[in-house]
């Protein structure tokens, strides 16, 4: 069938490496490509590379779980989260692109009156940073999922939790096309398999990079690279307070529309959605041993797949068809770093963690007001590097139990 397509043109154009740029971006995930569309649409700066190292989309924006949200405990983070969704909100318009929002609920379900106390802590944040979110008790909450486990055996009852009604998921390949056919249509060159392999520094000052297709210069450049933005920062010295694991994903085979909210449990750390396909689409903690491997431990698995079981007993009977995993660089604070970093003209934007996704028009929003004004935008700022030293630390693993 698809012989008949042979005169499709391609979303984004084959560009080849210039010897210079305004300014180069490191990483073609959804940040990275975000970067460069804000970069030339909201500043009007005509030289922009996105050097990937792979294919675009190919890290953690194409391996991820697609849940978005912004329910998050700290006026700093509920910010940020909040602008990354709101931009998500016009997103499909904007780039003319399906992304496929769905914005169906999600429901952070709690088991124990402290749970409770935590979700009515957070809600109460959202309301305060003006967030729609709010606390629901469990007969809302089994009336938004109902095949939630509530037999008299059942290990984690459920006794409510956080609703947000604007939370759900969007096609995550969708939002890397449709950033980087944009970007692309407004001149960024985007350069698939080009590795950088140092950064080139002088007089304390970046002017350029080092590839696997020689050196390209650039007075700017920005570092987007998820787990291998450690090693990256190491070229110039810099060393980050990240560590980089394996977090996995799974999808079930298909079947028929059961599951219509986005739902984490905070007893088992498993989440769940239904893909639009009908599979299940589920993931858990991380697993606990740093790593750049792309594959996942069993142990980790067993713990993802009998959260879901304690919560949905009936998916026993479900096949699972896929697993995979993703790198993902983790803060001690599980919030991002986004700012200027060692030599003038760098900046970073990593540290995502496990929750990225949803935050990549705002990453993208960001470091393209880094990249084009030398510094910091309002709502970047509290997320600079210097935070570590000190001591502003926006600790949302404590606040908010992160988690996707
Ligand atoms: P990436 O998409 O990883 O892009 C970085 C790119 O840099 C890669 O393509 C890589 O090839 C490239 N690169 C690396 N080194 C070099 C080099 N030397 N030269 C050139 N290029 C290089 N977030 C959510 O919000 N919701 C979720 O439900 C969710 N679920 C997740 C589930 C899983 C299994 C995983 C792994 C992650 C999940 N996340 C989720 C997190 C989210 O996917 C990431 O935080 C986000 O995608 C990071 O985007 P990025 O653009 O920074 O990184």
């Amino acid at each position: 069938g698809l012989r008949g397509h042979r005169g499709w043109t391609p979303a984004w154009r084959k560009a080849t490496p210039q010897p210079g740029y305004d300014a180069i971006i490191v990483g073609g995930g959804g940040h990275g490509l975000a970067t460069a569309y804000y970069l030339a649409k909201n500043h009007g700066v005509p030289r922009v590379a996105v050097l990937e190292k792979g294919w675009i989309g190919g890290g953690n924006t194409g391996r991820n779980t697609t849940a978005i949200r912004s329910n998050y405990f700290y006026p700093e983070s509920v910010a940020l989260y909040d602008l990354a969704l709101r931009l998500y909100e016009g997103l499909s318009q904007a780039l003319n692109y399906n992304i496929m929002l769905s914005q169906r609920g999600m429901l952070i379900a709690a088991h124990t009156p402290t749970q409770m106390e935590i979700c009515a802590r957070i809600a109460n944040a959202m309301q305060l940073n003006g967030v729609d979110g709010e606390l629901i008790g469990a007969e809302e909450a089994l009336q938004r999922v109902p095949l939630l486990n509530r037999t008299a055996d059942a290990r984690y009852n459920c006794m409510g939790g956080v609703w947000q009604q604007r939370a759900g998921i969007a096609r995550h390949d969708a939002v890397a096309w449709g950033y980087a056919r944009a970007a692309s249509a407004l001149g960024v060159d985007i350069i698939e398999n080009c590795t950088v392999t140092d950064l080139l520094i002088e007089s304390g000052k970046i002017t350029g990079v080092e590839t696997d297709k020689g050196s390209i210069r650039a007075e700017r450049v920005g570092l987007a690279a998820a787990g291998a933005t450690p090693g990256l920062a190491s070229m110039a010295g810099i060393r980050l307070p990240i560590h980089t694991y394996a977090l996995q994903a799974f999808v079930s085979e298909p079947v028929k529309p059961m599951l219509d909210t986005v739902l984490l449990y905070l007893g088992t750390g498993t989440y769940v959605s239904q893909s639009d396909k009908g599979e299940l689409v589920f993931g858990g903690g991380l697993d606990r041993v740093p790593t750049h491997g792309q594959r996942g431990n069993l142990p980790a698995q067993e713990a993802v797949v009998s959260g879901l079981l304690e919560m949905f007993p009936a998916f026993a009977q479900l096949k699972l068809l896929r697993q995979w995993a993703g790198v993902v660089d983790v803060t001690p604070d599980s919030s991002p770093v986004i700012g200027p970093a060692g030599p003038e003209g760098l900046f970073l934007n990593c540290g995502w963690g496990t929750g990225g996704f949803k935050a990549i028009p705002a990453g993208g929003w960001l470091l393209a007001h880094l990249l084009a004004t030398g510094g910091h935008h309002e709502i970047s700022r509290p997320f600079d590097l210097d935070r570590f030293a000190r001591g502003r630390l926006i600790d949302e693993a404590a606040g908010s139990g992160i988690a996707h």
